[in-house]
Protein backbone atom coordinates (compact mmCIF):
# COMPACT_ATOMS: atom_id res chain seq x y z
CA UNK A 1 0.00 0.00 0.00
CA UNK A 2 2.54 2.37 0.87
CA UNK A 3 4.52 1.67 -2.34
CA UNK A 4 1.57 2.00 -4.32
CA UNK A 5 0.45 5.31 -2.68
CA UNK A 6 3.99 6.59 -3.77
CA UNK A 7 3.86 5.06 -6.98
CA UNK A 8 0.50 6.94 -7.57
CA UNK A 9 1.46 10.46 -6.05
CA UNK A 10 4.48 9.86 -8.35
CA UNK A 11 2.41 9.13 -11.51
CA UNK A 12 0.20 12.54 -10.63
CA UNK A 13 3.20 14.29 -10.62
CA UNK A 14 3.83 14.27 -13.98
CA UNK A 15 0.58 14.68 -15.18
CA UNK A 16 -0.18 17.62 -12.70
CA UNK A 17 3.11 20.23 -11.55
CA UNK A 18 3.42 19.93 -7.76
CA UNK A 19 2.43 22.46 -5.49
CA UNK A 20 4.04 23.92 -1.96
CA UNK A 21 1.73 22.30 0.49
CA UNK A 22 2.44 25.44 2.50
CA UNK A 23 2.38 28.37 -0.17
CA UNK A 24 0.49 26.38 -3.07
CA UNK A 25 3.11 27.53 -5.30
CA UNK A 26 4.73 25.45 -8.18
CA UNK A 27 7.77 23.68 -6.24
CA UNK A 28 11.13 24.94 -7.86
CA UNK A 29 13.95 21.89 -8.16
CA UNK A 30 15.20 20.73 -5.16
CA UNK A 31 15.67 17.69 -2.60
CA UNK A 32 11.90 18.25 -1.16
CA UNK A 33 8.70 17.14 -3.26
CA UNK A 34 6.23 19.23 -1.74
CA UNK A 35 7.57 21.86 0.65
CA UNK A 36 9.24 24.97 -1.07
CA UNK A 37 11.71 27.05 0.93
CA UNK A 38 9.04 30.10 1.70
CA UNK A 39 6.70 27.56 2.74
CA UNK A 40 9.47 26.05 5.23
CA UNK A 41 10.28 29.23 6.59
CA UNK A 42 6.48 29.01 8.06
CA UNK A 43 6.21 26.67 9.47
CA UNK A 44 6.52 27.30 13.17
CA UNK A 45 9.39 26.19 14.82
CA UNK A 46 9.77 25.35 18.64
CA UNK A 47 12.94 26.85 19.73
CA UNK A 48 15.26 26.90 22.75
CA UNK A 49 14.36 27.23 25.76
CA UNK A 50 11.78 24.16 26.10
CA UNK A 51 10.48 22.06 28.16
CA UNK A 52 13.22 19.07 29.47
CA UNK A 53 10.31 16.82 29.49
CA UNK A 54 7.09 17.24 27.03
CA UNK A 55 9.12 19.74 24.14
CA UNK A 56 6.66 22.31 24.87
CA UNK A 57 8.59 26.35 24.51
CA UNK A 58 9.35 28.56 26.94
CA UNK A 59 8.58 32.01 26.64
CA UNK A 60 11.71 33.99 27.70
CA UNK A 61 14.99 32.62 29.36
CA UNK A 62 14.90 29.83 31.71
CA UNK A 63 18.53 28.82 33.52
CA UNK A 64 18.52 24.78 34.25
CA UNK A 65 16.06 21.60 33.53
CA UNK A 66 12.36 22.50 34.42
CA UNK A 67 8.88 21.31 33.26
CA UNK A 68 5.84 23.26 32.07
CA UNK A 69 2.04 23.22 33.29
CA UNK A 70 1.28 21.05 30.14
CA UNK A 71 3.40 18.32 31.85
CA UNK A 72 2.96 18.95 35.71
CA UNK A 73 0.53 16.21 36.43
CA UNK A 74 1.87 13.75 33.83
CA UNK A 75 4.79 11.72 35.56
CA UNK A 76 5.39 10.45 32.24
CA UNK A 77 7.15 6.90 31.63
CA UNK A 78 9.72 8.64 29.06
CA UNK A 79 12.94 10.65 30.21
CA UNK A 80 12.56 13.28 27.67
CA UNK A 81 9.84 14.30 24.84
CA UNK A 82 11.46 16.62 21.82
CA UNK A 83 9.08 18.16 19.39
CA UNK A 84 10.52 20.27 16.42
CA UNK A 85 7.16 21.91 16.05
CA UNK A 86 4.08 24.02 17.48
CA UNK A 87 1.04 22.21 15.92
CA UNK A 88 -0.50 25.37 14.53
CA UNK A 89 -0.79 26.85 10.83
CA UNK A 90 0.66 24.76 7.82
CA UNK A 91 1.98 22.49 10.24
CA UNK A 92 -1.71 21.79 11.41
CA UNK A 93 -2.69 21.40 8.13
CA UNK A 94 0.26 19.27 6.78
CA UNK A 95 -0.27 16.57 10.03
CA UNK A 96 -4.31 16.64 8.88
CA UNK A 97 -3.55 16.07 5.56
CA UNK A 98 -1.06 13.54 6.44
CA UNK A 99 -3.85 11.45 8.59
CA UNK A 100 -6.69 11.81 7.46
CA UNK A 101 -6.52 12.93 3.32
CA UNK A 102 -4.60 10.32 2.39
CA UNK A 103 -1.51 12.07 1.91
CA UNK A 104 1.57 10.58 3.37
CA UNK A 105 4.20 11.33 1.04
CA UNK A 106 3.48 14.51 2.59
CA UNK A 107 5.54 12.96 5.88
CA UNK A 108 8.78 12.42 4.18
CA UNK A 109 8.84 16.48 3.55
CA UNK A 110 8.01 17.47 7.00
CA UNK A 111 10.32 15.32 8.19
CA UNK A 112 13.02 16.60 6.39
CA UNK A 113 12.22 19.96 7.68
CA UNK A 114 12.14 18.89 11.54
CA UNK A 115 15.47 17.62 11.54
CA UNK A 116 17.10 20.97 10.70
CA UNK A 117 16.35 21.39 14.24
CA UNK A 118 20.01 20.44 15.45
CA UNK A 119 18.15 19.76 19.31
CA UNK A 120 15.48 17.59 17.41
CA UNK A 121 18.36 15.46 15.48
CA UNK A 122 20.50 14.79 18.32
CA UNK A 123 17.38 13.29 20.65
CA UNK A 124 16.99 11.06 18.33
CA UNK A 125 20.91 9.92 16.61
CA UNK A 126 21.55 6.17 17.51
CA UNK A 127 18.08 5.22 18.54
CA UNK A 128 15.76 2.68 18.02
CA UNK A 129 12.31 4.44 17.05
CA UNK A 130 8.89 2.87 17.74
CA UNK A 131 5.98 4.02 16.33
CA UNK A 132 2.79 4.52 18.20
CA UNK A 133 0.71 1.86 16.43
CA UNK A 134 -2.59 2.23 15.23
CA UNK A 135 -5.39 -0.54 16.05
CA UNK A 136 -5.39 -3.34 13.05
CA UNK A 137 -9.22 -2.07 12.07
CA UNK A 138 -7.78 1.82 11.93
CA UNK A 139 -4.80 1.14 10.29
CA UNK A 140 -6.88 -1.10 7.05
CA UNK A 141 -8.96 1.61 7.00
CA UNK A 142 -6.22 3.96 6.60
CA UNK A 143 -4.07 1.97 4.57
CA UNK A 144 -0.88 2.81 6.84
CA UNK A 145 0.39 4.45 9.89
CA UNK A 146 1.74 8.14 9.87
CA UNK A 147 3.82 7.49 12.82
CA UNK A 148 5.26 4.50 10.99
CA UNK A 149 5.93 6.62 8.02
CA UNK A 150 7.13 9.87 10.07
CA UNK A 151 9.84 6.87 12.25
CA UNK A 152 11.04 5.37 8.72
CA UNK A 153 11.30 8.86 7.41
CA UNK A 154 13.37 9.90 10.33
CA UNK A 155 15.70 6.47 10.59
CA UNK A 156 16.82 6.96 6.43
CA UNK A 157 17.55 10.26 7.56
CA UNK A 158 19.76 10.40 10.99
CA UNK A 159 23.16 8.82 11.57
CA UNK A 160 22.91 5.59 13.42
CA UNK A 161 18.94 5.32 13.66
CA UNK A 162 16.61 2.08 12.79
CA UNK A 163 13.31 1.54 13.52
CA UNK A 164 10.44 -1.02 14.20
CA UNK A 165 6.82 -1.91 15.06
CA UNK A 166 7.86 -2.67 18.37
CA UNK A 167 4.05 -2.13 20.08
CA UNK A 168 1.24 -3.10 18.64
CA UNK A 169 -2.59 -1.48 19.82
CA UNK A 170 -4.90 -4.32 21.95
CA UNK A 171 -7.70 -2.72 21.16
CA UNK A 172 -9.46 0.22 19.63
CA UNK A 173 -9.66 3.17 21.48
CA UNK A 174 -12.27 6.35 21.23
CA UNK A 175 -10.74 9.06 19.23
CA UNK A 176 -8.32 11.18 21.84
CA UNK A 177 -9.40 14.70 20.30
CA UNK A 178 -12.30 15.91 22.10
CA UNK A 179 -11.44 14.00 25.75
CA UNK A 180 -9.88 16.03 28.27
CA UNK A 181 -6.15 15.12 30.13
CA UNK A 182 -7.56 12.51 32.50
CA UNK A 183 -9.62 11.19 30.32
CA UNK A 184 -6.91 10.30 27.54
CA UNK A 185 -4.56 8.93 29.85
CA UNK A 186 -7.66 6.20 30.82
CA UNK A 187 -8.16 5.91 27.64
CA UNK A 188 -5.27 4.29 26.14
CA UNK A 189 -3.64 3.36 29.84
CA UNK A 190 -3.86 -0.71 28.71
CA UNK A 191 -4.00 -0.12 25.24
CA UNK A 192 -0.71 -1.19 24.19
CA UNK A 193 1.40 -4.60 24.16
CA UNK A 194 4.54 -5.49 22.84
CA UNK A 195 4.93 -7.22 19.35
CA UNK A 196 5.64 -11.23 19.39
CA UNK A 197 8.05 -10.75 16.73
CA UNK A 198 10.01 -7.78 18.73
CA UNK A 199 12.10 -8.59 21.67
CA UNK A 200 13.09 -5.80 24.09
CA UNK A 201 16.88 -5.26 24.51
CA UNK A 202 17.81 -3.21 28.20
CA UNK A 203 20.58 -1.83 26.87
CA UNK A 204 19.07 0.40 23.42
CA UNK A 205 17.70 3.75 24.08
CA UNK A 206 14.37 3.79 22.59
CA UNK A 207 12.24 6.49 21.49
CA UNK A 208 8.65 6.35 20.85
CA UNK A 209 7.75 8.35 17.91
CA UNK A 210 4.17 10.30 17.02
CA UNK A 211 2.85 12.99 14.64
CA UNK A 212 1.63 15.22 17.54
CA UNK A 213 2.09 16.01 21.26
CA UNK A 214 -0.68 16.53 23.31
CA UNK A 215 -0.72 16.05 26.63
CA UNK A 216 1.71 12.77 26.60
CA UNK A 217 -1.18 10.24 27.90
CA UNK A 218 -0.30 8.18 24.54
CA UNK A 219 3.11 8.24 24.47
CA UNK A 220 3.21 7.80 28.23
CA UNK A 221 1.15 4.84 27.54
CA UNK A 222 3.94 3.37 24.61
CA UNK A 223 6.74 4.27 26.93
CA UNK A 224 5.32 2.15 29.94
CA UNK A 225 4.86 -0.78 27.94
CA UNK A 226 8.01 -0.94 26.61
CA UNK A 227 9.59 -0.26 30.15
CA UNK A 228 7.41 -2.95 31.59
CA UNK A 229 8.90 -5.37 29.41
CA UNK A 230 12.55 -4.49 30.18
CA UNK A 231 13.56 -0.97 28.11
CA UNK A 232 15.71 0.83 30.58
CA UNK A 233 16.01 4.21 28.65
CA UNK A 234 12.97 5.14 26.59
CA UNK A 235 12.50 9.05 25.49
CA UNK A 236 9.96 10.17 23.11
CA UNK A 237 10.04 12.37 19.93
CA UNK A 238 6.81 14.26 18.08
CA UNK A 239 7.06 16.02 15.26
CA UNK A 240 4.41 18.70 16.81
CA UNK A 241 3.65 19.76 19.70
CA UNK A 242 -0.23 20.10 19.95
ZN1 LIG B 1 6.32 20.17 29.56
Amino acid sequence: MTFLDDLDRGLLDLIFPRDCAVTQEPMDEGSRLHLSDAGLALLPRIFDPRCFTCGHPFDGWLEGERTCPHCLDLNPAFHRAICAFRAQGPVRTIIHRIKYEKSPYLANDLVAAAIQDIAFRRHLAGSHLVPVPLHRSRHQDRGYNQAERIACALAQNIPGCQWSPALLKKYATASQTRLGREERRRNVAEAFEINPANSIQPDVRYVVIDDVLTTGSTLHACAKTLRDAGALWVDAAALAHG
